[in-house]
């Protein structure tokens, strides 16, 4: 039997941990900035978002988590969020006072308290 090498290499972004196949793509998504945070952990905010069929009681929360983002691997949410494709972006999860958590990108957010 021959043994035939199939190394696989994975290039992560050092700046969002996004992997990729193609180290020009990983090199790529590094250039990108990525700016700061808008809120904080433990932030107070209002979803700006509204919408009919959300009850009131879930137009505020928490930022429970902050995520960074590639538009080269995310492109999809990047898109569907109208963001620009020319940075990194952060997504906010928010939860709820009574339970349940949902994802926005910052302009969704309006600061109440800081934590
Ligand atoms: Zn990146």
């Amino acid at each position: 039997m021959k043994i035939i090498k199939n190394i696989n290499y994975v290039y992560q972004c050092e700046v969002c941990k996004a992997e990729y196949e193609r180290e020009k793509d990983a090199e790529r998504c590094e250039k990108l900035p990525a700016g700061k945070a808008i809120f904080k952990k433990g932030d107070k905010v209002e979803i700006s978002q509204h919408d009919e069929y959300r009850p009131k009681e879930l137009t505020n929360g928490k930022i429970l988590k902050i995520r960074l983002y590639s538009p080269i691997n995310a492109y999809q949410l990047a898109a569907l969020l109208g963001l620009s494709c020319k940075s990194h972006f952060y997504i906010y999860d928010v939860k709820y006072p009574f339970g349940g958590i949902s994802s926005h990108s910052a302009s969704q957010l309006k600061l109440i308290k800081n934590k």
